[in-house]
């Protein structure tokens, strides 16, 4: 993950000079490698052998247990059912803070979807990280600064996850995808992702783009009421609903800042039907495909 080693060496430096604060918010909209970064640091954190050749063995004990899921001095936590992360959840977290290292080094604690702890458990964490056990590590993961309380933020060293070199990334999606792709499909996916490497990469490999694409083609020429609901409701039949609301979102933001007359009140009107589907849809995974789409277009 190219564009995420300069925070990488930053986290290494802080490591080898002793001054790695007790808490660390890993800052960033999806697919863009903070989870994964937070437990590759973790790793080499934990392993043995990493401090000379800067990068976790792979082969120690600690290696061992780490890629098995086993260590004892890592703990994960998520949102349950993806929804909120309860005060239970940080209460079993702080437990295990204050009890000492299985294995004699840093004891890890990793939040991510920090964004989704209810009021009671950022309430319980803030409380951990003001006063942290000895020997602990609090990595925070979030898309989202704005909804994690200011004490929280205050309490934690932020790093900012982001693409600044395209070209750079445009080549690791291209080695890093199992197929052959195109320099015109690799850009496309990106810009469908947002500059988010990992979600392009996912959906390059699950042929999303083409859909993606097919999708703006088509509403478009809604907007012109060149097509019609029914060729609409056709081209996404069979198609996840998370991922034409996703699509469909993206194409009427960006038509809503492209155009600046003609077509705008039904995009508008369809933004919001948009919105109030992907409500929905969080509450009720198993909407029924056809009568949403309908009620959509
Ligand atoms: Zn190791």
């Amino acid at each position: 993950m190219i564009w995420c080693d300069a925070i990488f060496k930053q986290l290494l430096d802080a490591d080898l000079c002793d001054r790695l604060p007790h808490a660390l918010l890993f800052l960033g909209q999806a697919g863009l490698g903070k989870r994964e970064l937070a437990q590759q640091f973790s790793q080499y954190l934990l392993c043995g052998h990493s401090r000379q050749t800067k990068k976790a063995c792979g082969v120690c004990e600690d290696c061992r247990l780490f890629s098995a899921n086993t260590h004892g001095d890592y703990y994960p936590i998520a949102p349950e059912n993806q929804k909120t992360i309860g005060i239970d959840q940080i209460r079993e977290m702080k437990s295990h803070a204050y009890q000492t290292s299985q294995r004699g080094r840093k004891k890890i604690f990793v939040i991510v979807g920090a964004e989704k702890m209810t009021i009671a458990a950022s309430n319980a964490a803030l409380k951990i990280l003001e006063e942290p056990p000895l020997g602990c590590l609090f990595i925070l993961i979030s898309e989202s600064k704005h909804a994690l309380s200011s004490t929280i933020l205050s309490r934690c060293h932020a790093y900012h996850f982001f693409v600044n070199d395209t070209t750079q990334v445009e080549q690791w999606l291209s080695d890093a995808v199992h197929k052959q792709f195109s320099k015109k499909e690799i850009i496309c996916a990106l810009q469908w992702s947002q500059f988010s490497p990992l979600l392009a990469k996912k959906w390059l490999e699950e042929n999303k783009i083409n859909f993606f694409d097919g999708l703006q083609g088509v509403l478009n020429q809604y907007f012109y009421r060149k097509a019609s609901s029914y060729e609409l409701i056709k081209y996404c039949q069979g198609k996840a609903l998370a991922d034409i609301l996703f699509a469909a979102y993206l194409i009427c933001y960006h038509f809503l800042k492209t155009h600046a007359s003609d077509g705008r009140a039904i995009v508008y009107s369809l933004l919001s039907k948009i919105i109030g589907a992907q409500k929905l849809l969080e509450k009720h995974p198993t909407l029924n495909e056809t009568l949403l789409l309908e009620a959509l277009f």
